[in-house]
């Protein structure tokens, strides 16, 4: 069991940094009362990222997948504070975080610092680009809603460009071609609700791209990697002819080197095992190649000589207490664990902080109780009643042991999905016994819809979600530009 023998005043300063799947969780399940709860993000709301590749396209407004962190903070047991900042230093030795507003408005002061006793980060991860020359500058991400409407403006732009007067055959063919790098499931969702928004509603609007509009996915591995690594086999099998029935292409073996306003300069893998260089003319580009560790982050791990060796981010033990500290956590995508950086995992760590957390507090608030009751217990023996004050101690401190005895963080995969396109989706369901792909059809639709209504975060968010798709199957997607 964890060791909750230092001080924990119930007035401890709980900074805890980020607004997403971990700090969320984290701040649902905490019991607020027990610590001054500052909470410091540049995102003033949570976002539910498995629906994030639906943005681009219109299929889901963006506003259905965020809830405002104000929401949250409001129900708390006791008052939390939030701030609209970056945290831009973590100062281990001296325990303060150093908060930056990014904001277009700044006040007079813009840039403070915030002590802490306990701090929990959760800041994720940014986009890995591994330095590839031009990435930053030309291609679109696909992880914040900034991000979304950006590929929406460029997909539109890219296609009225093609349709401007006199443009030439070559160039309409390099402006509609959409590009996607990086066949992990991020990549293979968005390309999926690109082509469908071509099939279903592009088409439709504009007949003149209809020969020439073309998604491809580029992946350097031998396979795109739908949801997890230790998919099988069929279902990676099943997504690449889906793609090839919806007329996606996949370009495997294909390491992108460079990229220029107008190239993408690729390493092809041929079947010999010789490499060419290729380049592809595009139009828009969206990067999805994973994670990196944040500067945050960095800086923090350079900080600590025991997270030296630490590459993915900040080394935690099983209680996700960062590796060379006492009262610092991590949790999510900043963090280095034998998991997958996935919204199931970083939830699940939330709420087994908040129990942490919660127990911290109790087992102060019982030792605290139990020394009164030794206390009285002297002075009885001299007056000699000490029977009832031995059954209430025995009491307290059966509650004690219970309250200390929290076991390590345990990571309970509940399955994944993945949408491909075309109604379908691929799955592995771990009360199924097993990986499963579901066909297209009205099955799939209610499932793997279903499956996402109820992760949603509140029953806004799922009414509006489920308007969006209801929307969409009564009127098609919207194609004007922002
Ligand atoms: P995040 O959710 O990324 O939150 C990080 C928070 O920290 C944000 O609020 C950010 O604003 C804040 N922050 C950043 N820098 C700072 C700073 N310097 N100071 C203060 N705050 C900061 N996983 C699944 O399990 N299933 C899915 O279907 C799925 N779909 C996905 C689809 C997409 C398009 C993407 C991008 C990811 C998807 N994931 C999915 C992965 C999942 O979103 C992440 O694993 C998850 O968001 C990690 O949670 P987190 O709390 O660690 O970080
Ligand atoms: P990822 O790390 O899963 O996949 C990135 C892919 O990009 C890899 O297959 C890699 O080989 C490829 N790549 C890297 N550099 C390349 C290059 N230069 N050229 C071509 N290809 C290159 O990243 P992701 O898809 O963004 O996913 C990140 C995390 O979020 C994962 O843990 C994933 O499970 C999770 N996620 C889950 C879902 C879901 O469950 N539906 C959806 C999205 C993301």
């Amino acid at each position: 069991p964890q060791d909750f023998e230092q001080d924990h005043s119930a007035n401890s300063q709980l900074g805890y940094i980020g607004s997403g799947w971990g700090s969320v969780s984290l701040l649902k399940k905490l019991d607020t009362s027990n610590y001054n709860v500052i909470v410091v993000s540049p995102r003033n709301f949570f976002l539910f990222t498995p629906l994030l590749p639906s943005c681009p396209t219109g299929t889901i407004e963006h506003r259905s997948i965020m809830e405002p962190l104000r929401y949250i903070i409001r129900h708390k047991q006791s008052a939390v504070k939030y701030y609209e900042a970056e945290a831009t230093k973590i100062d281990h030795a001296r325990r303060v975080l150093k908060l930056a507003d990014l904001s277009d408005v700044k006040g007079e002061v813009s840039e403070t610092e915030v002590p802490y006793d306990y701090l929990v980060v959760g800041v994720g991860a940014e986009n890995a680009t591994f330095g590839i020359p031009g990435v930053k500058e030309h291609a679109c991400f696909l992880k914040e809603i900034t991000d979304a409407q950006k590929i929406r403006t460029k997909v539109m732009d890219c296609i009225e460009t093609a349709m401007f007067k006199d443009q030439t055959e070559e160039e309409k063919e390099r402006l509609l071609h959409m590009v996607v790098v990086g066949g992990g499931p991020t990549g293979v969702e968005f390309a999926a609700e690109l082509q469908d928004f071509f099939e279903e509603d592009l088409k439709k609007w504009i007949p003149d791209i209809a020969n020439k509009f073309h998604v491809t996915l580029v992946e350097a591995l031998p396979n795109v990697s739908v949801v997890l690594p230790m998919f099988s086999k069929t279902l990676i099998e099943y997504t690449e002819s889906t793609f090839k029935d919806e007329k996606i292409s996949v370009r495997t073996k294909t390491m992108v080197k460079k990229v220029t306003d107008k190239n993408i300069e690729c390493e092809v893998t041929k079947p010999d095992g010789t490499k060419e260089k290729q380049i592809l003319p595009y139009g828009a580009l969206v990067w999805a190649t994973g994670n990196a560790v944040r500067p945050v982050v960095r800086d923090l791990m350079a900080q600590i000589p025991q997270q030296a060796s630490s590459r993915r981010g900040l080394a935690v033990n099983e209680y996700l207490v960062v590796d060379g500290t006492d009262g610092v956590w991590a949790l999510g995508d900043c963090s280095a664990t034998k998991y997958a950086p996935t919204a199931q995992v970083a939830s699940q760590q939330g709420a087994f902080l908040a129990r942490l957390l919660n127990s911290m507090a109790q087992t102060q608030e019982l030792e605290s109780e139990l020394k009164k009751l030794e206390d009285l217990q002297l002075q009885a023996a001299e007056t000699g009643d000490r029977e009832t004050l031995d059954k209430e101690i025995q009491k307290k401190e059966k509650s004690l042991r219970r309250v200390k005895q929290l076991s390590p963080f345990e990571y309970s995969h509940q399955g994944s999905l993945a949408y491909i396109g075309m109604d379908r989706a691929v799955a592995d369901i771990t009360w199924f016994n097993g990986n499963f792909a579901t066909g297209g059809g009205g099955l799939t639709y209610l499932f793997w819809r279903s499956a996402y209504i109820s992760m949603c975060f509140s029953t806004r968010n799922r009414i509006l979600v489920i308007m969006d798709w209801i929307k969409v199957k009564i009127f098609g997607r919207d194609v004007s530009r922002e």
